[in-house]
């Protein structure tokens, strides 16, 4: 077991979350790409600087170029941009073009500190994600804790520039 997951683990033990039995979930990808297009209005794929030149280098970019032309600033932290229908820019055709670099809250999404916060908050964000659904697999609750740790790991990175 990784060091991530038994931490994980631990921090589901010690602090008794409420979803510690698992959560019922399947991301419908690439049927459903509601978490990526502009169907809910604009909105933000925040991303830190090893994520930056994660996908520059899957691009074969020069990071510099790559900032300028697929990166905006937002206060203190940064965002991929998006098209004029609100699309994340790396949504094509239904499927993300940078899949295998996308960034962590991608990877992590619905498992944010938001929605978790409650399973009143749980039920409200399956009115935004279809993947939540009583008929889903269980993601067991130790992937669900390190999914989140992960999210707020990347989150405390967003307004580190070099
Ligand atoms: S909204 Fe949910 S089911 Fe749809 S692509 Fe996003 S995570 Fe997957
Ligand atoms: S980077 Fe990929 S997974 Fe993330 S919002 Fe854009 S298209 Fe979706």
């Amino acid at each position: 077991m990784s060091d991530a997951r038994e931490k994980a683990l631990q921090t589901l033990k010690d602090k008794r979350r409420w979803y510690e039995r698992g959560l019922a979930f399947r991301c419908k990808h690439p049927a459903c790409d509601r978490c990526c297009s502009g169907a809910k209005g604009p909105g933000y794929v925040w991303l830190n600087v090893d994520e930056m030149r994660a996908i520059a280098a899957h691009m074969g970019q020069p990071f510099e170029l790559f900032t300028r032309h697929f990166v905006r600033q937002i206060d203190h932290a940064y965002s991929l941009i998006e098209k004029r229908n609100h699309d994340c820019i790396f949504l094509e055709g239904g499927a993300c073009s940078i899949y295998e670099v996308r960034p962590t809250q991608c990877r992590t999404y619905p498992f944010w500190p938001e929605p978790l916060k409650s399973p009143e908050s749980w039920q409200a964000e399956a009115r935004e994600c279809p993947g939540i659904e009583d008929t889903a697999p269980v993601v067991p609750g130790a992937e669900v804790e390190l999914q989140r740790t992960l999210d707020e790991a990347a989150r405390a990175e967003y307004d580190n520039w070099p």
